[in-house]
């Protein structure tokens, strides 16, 4: 009988893992594993607030010619009030995933959920 040879196990181990990573890293991505809620006013951004790291609800308020009541909590973000003509932004609701915004247009004001998109680590097959 033909014994396998090293490298075809090697090979097979090598795919296994890098299948195995892969679906545990997909895995941690659909619980938003690391979402970052930036709260931004004229193209700056004031606060960055880690969603996966709150215990108790942060609100912040931002003060303008409108002001923001926002509300994080829970790995969520949301605009809770505001006094803007419009209130749009209270109707969005909640957001917590990475490429999601919510926008209060007359206020100038942007929260924008970035994620650990930019942090995946390359596979390096030597
Ligand atoms: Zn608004």
């Amino acid at each position: 009988m033909k014994k396998p040879k090293i490298g075809d196990i090697l090979i097979f181990v090598l795919i296994f893992g890098i299948s195995v990573g892969m679906l545990l890293s997909f895995q941690s991505n659909d619980e938003g594993a690391y979402a970052v809620a930036q709260i931004i006013k004229d193209g700056e951004v004031l606060h960055s607030i880690n969603l996966d790291q709150i215990d108790e609800p942060v609100i912040i308020t931002m003060k303008g010619k409108y002001n923001n009541v926002i509300v994080a909590e829970e790995g969520t973000i949301r605009f809770d009030q505001s006094d803007c003509p419009d209130h749009t932004c209270e109707r969005m609701g909640r957001i917590s995933r990475p490429g999601q915004t919510a926008v209060c247009v007359p206020a100038g004001v942007i929260i924008k959920i970035t994620g650990s998109a930019e942090d995946d680590t390359d596979i390096v097959i030597g």
